[in-house]
């Protein structure tokens, strides 16, 4: 279970399907000062933006499809430190129902964690 999170999230039922890779290209994107304090963990990636153009941003990469740094028990090892894109992350029943939303994409490719949203 991942820990990464308290909040809304039922992250304590989940199995840490954010920081896997599962239907999304890196683990977390990083923006600010994260660039620099990542930077020996971090590599270049092209990101679509929503008006059509292609960016190049820093992200956390997967290896193996996990997130470097999730640990074997599925929970985050930096947790204190972790980038703010991990912190906005939440999966919440209400917001998310039936796929759509903020997180609709990843939801549809994570049926787990739709199903588990659900349930709430
Ligand atoms: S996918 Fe959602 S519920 Fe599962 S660990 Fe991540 S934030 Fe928590
Ligand atoms: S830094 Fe932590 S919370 Fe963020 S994707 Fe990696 S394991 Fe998950």
């Amino acid at each position: 279970m991942r820990i990464a999170i308290i909040g809304d999230s039922p992250c304590h039922l989940c199995n840490a399907a954010c920081c896997k890779q599962n239907g999304h290209e890196y683990a977390a994107i990083l923006r600010g000062n994260e660039i620099r304090k990542f930077a020996a963990f971090s590599v270049d990636a092209r990101i679509a933006t929503d008006d059509g153009r292609t960016v190049i941003e820093k992200v956390l990469p997967y290896q193996d499809g996990r997130c470097q740094f999730l640990g074997p028990d599925d929970r985050c090892a930096i947790y204190d430190d972790r980038p703010a894109a991990c912190r906005a992350f939440q999966c919440i029943g209400h917001f998310n129902a039936g796929g759509i939303g903020r997180h609709g994409r990843f939801l549809q490719q994570n049926p787990t964690v739709l199903r588990l949203l659900e349930t709430l």
